[in-house]
């Protein structure tokens, strides 16, 4: 098979017309590699996306042909999937205040040109959900808030409206689904492309600790940041040791790995609902 692309944390390889979407273990914290792999991170979110895509499945087609007929060496974390036209825009969808969105708020009081009420605060629900798309940036920049304007001369208003209209359907389903389990989705980023017949179809990982922050709701707390099940507890554990983040970052110590390790198996369980 021929490498496409390896990514920051996954791998993409062609095999015929099929792609084969491989996620490692590989963890990235301020856009910098980890030198310790988590053991099992890479299948814990080749599940659940596998488990989103079938929740979503109504709302829109999703990109999967096979979990099972994947090289041997790739089994559990890996895909294979129909080779999409990736639509050139990051789609976002915010329910939360918080991160890049929060900064971009407190700048202009609006996130991708959307007006949001004054006074909002870290960590607040939003009046409703927000489309606010990015740009894609290429490797070595960094992903810059474009307006729904933007994103109609990048891909025409007929493209535009449904860019938005699924991605606030899959965060609006994803968010009623976590909150049945107690967990917050503030915010996630799906991709969409396009199909040999032109529609648009679900591609890439979908609601997984990578692509979304994901709240315990009984601890959450506007006005500071929340514990969160993603790479919140690495990130603090290597500002922690004073690396100034900048490659190569510190090694982990094996409880470190422990923990972070818990935390994605226990992301896992909780919306899935199943034991891993
Ligand atoms: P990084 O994660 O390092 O910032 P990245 O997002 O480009 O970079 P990955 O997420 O590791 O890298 O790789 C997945 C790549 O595969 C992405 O570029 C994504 O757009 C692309 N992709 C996902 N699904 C499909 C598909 N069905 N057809 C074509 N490309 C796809
Ligand atoms: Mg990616």
């Amino acid at each position: 098979m021929e490498l496409l692309h390896s990514g920051k944390v996954r791998d993409v390889y062609a095999d015929g017309d099929d792609l084969i979407l491989v996620a490692s273990d590989r963890v990235s914290v301020y856009d910098v590699v980890l030198p310790t792999p988590i053991p099992d991170k890479g299948a814990v979110l080749t599940r659940l996306s596998l488990w989103w895509f079938e929740q979503l499945a109504d709302l829109v087609p999703h990109h999967v042909i096979s979990a099972t007929d994947v090289p041997a060496e790739f089994a559990g974390r890996a895909i294979r999937c129909r080779r999409l036209r990736m639509v050139p825009v990051e789609c976002i969808a915010r329910g939360y205040l918080t991160g890049l969105g929060l900064k971009e708020y407190e700048k202009s009081g609006a996130v991708s040109g959307v007006p949001l009420p004054s006074g909002l605060v870290e960590a607040d629900r939003l009046p409703e959900p927000v489309f606010t798309p990015t740009t894609k940036a290429p490797i070595g920049e960094h992903d810059e808030f474009i307006t729904y304007d933007d994103v109609v001369a990048e891909v025409g208003a007929e493209t535009a409206v449904e860019l938005r209209r699924i991605t606030l359907a899959v965060y609006r389903r994803g968010a009623e689904i976590a909150a049945e389990r107690g967990v917050i989705i503030a915010d996630t980023k799906i991709e969409l492309g396009w199909a040999a017949d032109g529609s648009l179809v679900l591609g890439d990982e979908v609601l997984t600790p990578d692509s979304s922050r994901f709240w315990p709701a009984d601890s959450w707390q506007p006005g500071r940041a929340q514990f969160s099940f993603d790479k919140q507890y690495l990130r603090d554990w290597a500002a922690g040791t004073g690396w100034d983040k900048q490659a190569p970052a510190p090694e982990l110590p094996a409880d470190v790995v422990e923990v972070s390790r818990a935390r994605y198996v226990e992301i896992y369980e909780r919306l899935t609902g199943r034991s891993w």
